[in-house]
This record gives structure tokens, sequence and C-alpha cells, in this order.
């Protein structure tokens, strides 16, 4: 037992992938009788999706506590975050439909019978505003939970001083269930098994390759994002780009190493504070917000998956698809939490509002750590421009600090 949790998890779900592959391989259409420990997995990844965005987002808002932080300083940050998730939404999609990884794995047969129509656009568009917070809890409804939890938040900053027992609530709700996703993670590698089993018994190991592409295309969109857009908006603000990325590989490193946005966030203060010179109000602010609703590396992946699964599924996307698709991976990152796996378990969401088979979760699972490790270094380095960002839009950058070469 000691010996058991004394491996890294994702060491552990590599392994289930592995041994699923080989057993799948050897035993043939038969190994779908493990399918139902996959099962279980999923259901309980499906369980998680609703409390933690709800918790994670109105702790996350009501955190900003002074009303007056939320105006100019969150208003940038909040612009900011946005505008750089979206590109890397639709650049997920751009590189879903251009490399098309889930087309090699083609596991159309393997289709669950019962994946619910997807609404349609409107539907969605109209559906925002629940009229029974309740009843949006009950079905699951997504976007009537995200309006639901900003506005609890914002209803706790307003409420100021008396409204902090709720707070406290909230965030050791979202705390409880970031210990709950840690125990359903320990369920990940009997699941993966159970699943990789049937996939690969039904379609030998040319399972495997499209999941090396999945990684690439992963990868080379985490690349782009950098290159192109923080970049970018750097320049934009006349900053030397090597100068930021000379202080913030500190916070880089970390994040790639633990996968959790969260886990970093000392070091991305640290980094942004100490070696680019931005303010500490602004720092702790637009940094401490960025690790649990900015992930542009987390909305890229789920929309990714996304497409990867809708492939592999057969499952032909119309316009109205890819607009949901992006609309809920940008919503469903926002709730995130930042820890490893957290997009893991958004995906569910993604992938039922596109009507795509939460088989794909566990598809996907296996390489997630190394999926995880790239997309959280994004989630960071996107944390960590906006702060820089936004502290020279509002003149609190030290320059001096900033152009210096002695980072620690
Ligand atoms: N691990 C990521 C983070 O902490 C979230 C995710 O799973 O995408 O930023």
């Amino acid at each position: 037992m000691r010996f058991w949790f004394s491996i890294p998890l994702w060491q552990r779900v590599l392994g289930g992938l592995v041994l699923g592959l080989i057993i799948g391989a050897i035993w043939g259409p038969e190994a779908a009788v493990l399918k139902p420990i996959g099962d279980i997995f999923l259901a309980a990844i499906k369980m998680l999706a609703v409390p933690m965005i709800f918790a994670t987002l109105s702790a996350g808002v009501a955190s900003l506590g002074d009303p007056v932080k939320l105006g100019r300083l969150g208003g940038k940050a909040i612009l900011i975050f946005m505008g750089t998730a979206v590109v890397a939404v639709v650049m997920g999609v751009g590189l879903g439909v251009l490399i098309e990884p889930g087309a090699g794995l083609a596991v159309e047969g393997l289709k669950s019978p019962v994946t619910p129509p997807p609404p349609s656009f409107v539907e969605r568009l109209l559906g925002i505003v629940p009229q029974n917070p309740f009843a949006s809890f009950a079905e699951g409804e997504i976007l009537q939970i995200l309006v639901f939890a900003i506005l609890v938040g914002v209803g706790c900053v307003l409420g100021g001083e008396r409204t902090q027992p709720l707070v406290r609530v909230l965030e050791a709700g979202a705390e409880v269930m970031i210990k709950i996703a840690g125990l359903v993670m320990e369920l990940a590698p009997f699941g993966v098994l159970g699943l990789m089993a049937w996939v690969a018994g039904t379609y030998g190991l040319e399972a495997l390759k499209p999941l090396a592409v999945l990684g690439g295309t992963l990868y080379l969109g985490c690349l782009l994002q950098a290159a192109l857009v923080y970049t970018g908006l750097l320049k934009l603000m006349g900053l030397s780009v090597k100068a930021f990325f000379r202080g913030i590989s500190d916070a880089i490193a970390v994040a790639y190493a633990t996968a959790s946005s969260s886990a970093t966030l000392p070091v991305t203060l640290r980094c942004v504070e100490r070696n680019l010179g931005v303010d500490k109000p602004t720092a702790s602010f637009v940094a401490s917000l960025g690790s649990t609703v900015n992930m542009d590396g987390t909305s890229m992946y789920l929309a990714l998956a996304a497409i990867f699964g809708a492939q592999a599924f057969g499952i032909d996307l119309s316009f109205v698809d890819y607009i949901g698709i992006i609309l809920t991976s940008l919503l469903a990152s926002i709730g995130a939490a930042g820890v490893p796996s957290a997009g893991l378990i958004m995906m569910s969401i993604v992938l039922v509002q596109a009507g795509v088979p939460l088989e794909t979760i566990a598809i996907v699972a296996g390489v997630d750590r190394v999926l995880d490790m790239a997309r959280t270094a994004v989630n960071v380095t996107g944390d960590a421009t906006t702060a820089t960002v936004v502290a020279k839009w509002e003149g609190r950058l030290d320059q001096k600090v900033y152009d210096s070469d002695d980072d620690v």
C-alpha cells in the first residue's frame, strides 16, 4: 500500500494506460468487460464538475474583497484575461480542425448510445439566466451556474464585512472540492486501465498514435500562444520580451513541474514583483485572481480535446457546435481550480455540451499529466503577462527592476 502511494499519481496513471493497452492488445475485444471500471471513474469526474465550478468561481470573485479593486485594475485585468483566452481557445479549435488529432483513432463503434443532443446556440444564449438556480444545479446547466456563481461572488463583494462568513464557506467549499478531486484522481489508474483495455482490445495499439498527435498539437498551440499572444502584448506595451521570460523562468519551470497554477502562485508572485518590478497590490490582485480564473492553456486544451473526441467518435460538428465548444471551454476554464487534472474534470462539461462521448476523458487521461504540465506553464505565463501589462498600463511598473538582469 505504502509502495503504491509512494509512486507519483501521474506515473500510476501512465502505468494504467500502458497496462490497459497491453491487456487489450492480448485479450482482444473481450477486454471490454473491463470498461465498467472506467465508467465509475468517469461518473466520479462528472459528479465534481458542477460543485467545483460553483465553489471556485464564487469564492474567486468574492475574494476580490474591495469593490474599488474590482474597478480599474480589475477591468483591465479581466479585459486581458478574456482577450488572451479567446485567442487561445480559437487557436485550440483551429489546430484541432487542421491537424485532426482524433482522426486516426476512429472509435465510432464505441460510441455510447445515450449521448444527449446538444441544445442549439440560441437556446444556449437564451438560457443563460437561471430562473431557478437549484434547477440549474440539478440539470447541470453550466452557463446558468456560472452566472449565478459570479453574482454570488459580486454580492459578497458588495455586502462587505457582513458577508464574510459566506465567503469563508465558499472558500472552504472550493477547498473540499479540490480534496475530493484528489481522491477521485486516485481512481484514475484503474479507470484508465479499464478504458484503454477496451479501446486497445477493439482497435489494437494503433490507438496510441492519435494521443501522441494530440500532445504534439497542444504543445504547438502552447508555444504559439506564448510566441504570438504574450510576446505581442508585451511588445505593444514597449516591454522587453527577453527580460520578461528571464524574469519568470522560475515560475514557468515550477508550473511545468507541478502542473498546478495555485501551487506555483507564490513563485509567480515573487517573480513578477522581484524580477519584473510589478508593484505588490497589482501583482497579488492580478496574479492571484489569474491563478484560478485565467487559464489560457486549459481553455485551449478543452476545445482541442472536444474536437479530438468528436473526430475519434466520428461526430460531425456544425458551426454552432464549434461556437458552443469555444464558449463552454472558456467558461469551464474559468471555473477550473488551479490544481493538477482540473482540466480533465472540466472536460466533462465541454463534452456533454458538444454531444461528444465522455469516454474521451478516459482516452486522454493516460497522457494528461504531460499535457497538464504544458497548459499549466501557459496558464502561469498568462497570469504573469497580464500582471505585467496591467502594471505598465497603470504606471505601476518599476522599469529599472524590469530591465535589470539580477533576477533570482
Ligand atoms: N493544472 C492546471 C492548472 O493548475 C489546470 C488544468 O488542469 O488545466 O493551471
